[in-house]
């Protein structure tokens, strides 16, 4: 598979709506798009199910048919967080406050600081603001959110503090 066939949120938004979702972009925090298509396929192979099934699926991480995938999956998921454990070390920016915040709290007034990663608990990263002192984890089922070209405006992490 190339990175031209990685699906796309606009694809998992799609794939949503077609099986009666209706608030599909709520849905794109709760996996990556391939992980959303991928329930998708899992309801479709169901009989007499209901949208909300496939919105519970994806809001809990349940992608995956239990029975067929369940052992590898935690070693997706471990290999996974391994990786952004690795490119988001304590001490470094996970992410400006203001972007998660555009991203869960719109409405919110925009705080100027940084999410910086305290903690990898678990198989989560946990982030807290430098300047608002706001806390946020971020579970291996979500990190696809951290990554983006903000990175490049980031100070290294021997800089933060
Ligand atoms: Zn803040």
């Amino acid at each position: 598979m190339t990175d031209d066939d990685e699906p796309t949120p606009i694809d998992a938004v799609r794939a949503l709506r077609t099986r009666g979702v209706n608030d599909p972009d709520d849905l794109l925090e709760c996996g990556s798009p391939a992980e959303i298509l991928a329930a998708c396929h899992r309801w479709d192979r169901q009989q007499n199910v209901k949208p909300g099934l496939l919105v519970h699926w994806i809001r809990n991480g349940q992608f995956h048919d239990p029975g067929v995938v369940h052992a590898s999956k935690t070693a997706v998921h471990q290999a996974r967080f391994d990786e952004y454990a690795q490119r988001f070390p304590v001490g470094s920016v996970a992410e400006p406050h203001d972007r998660l915040q555009q991203r869960r709290w719109p409405e919110d007034e925009r705080c100027p600081g940084r999410m910086i990663v305290v903690d990898h608990a678990g198989l989560s990263i946990v982030a807290e603001c430098d300047a608002c002192q706001f806390e946020a984890a971020y579970p291996v089922r979500a990190m696809h959110v951290l990554g983006g070209p903000y990175l490049r405006e980031a100070q290294p992490p021997e800089e933060v503090f």
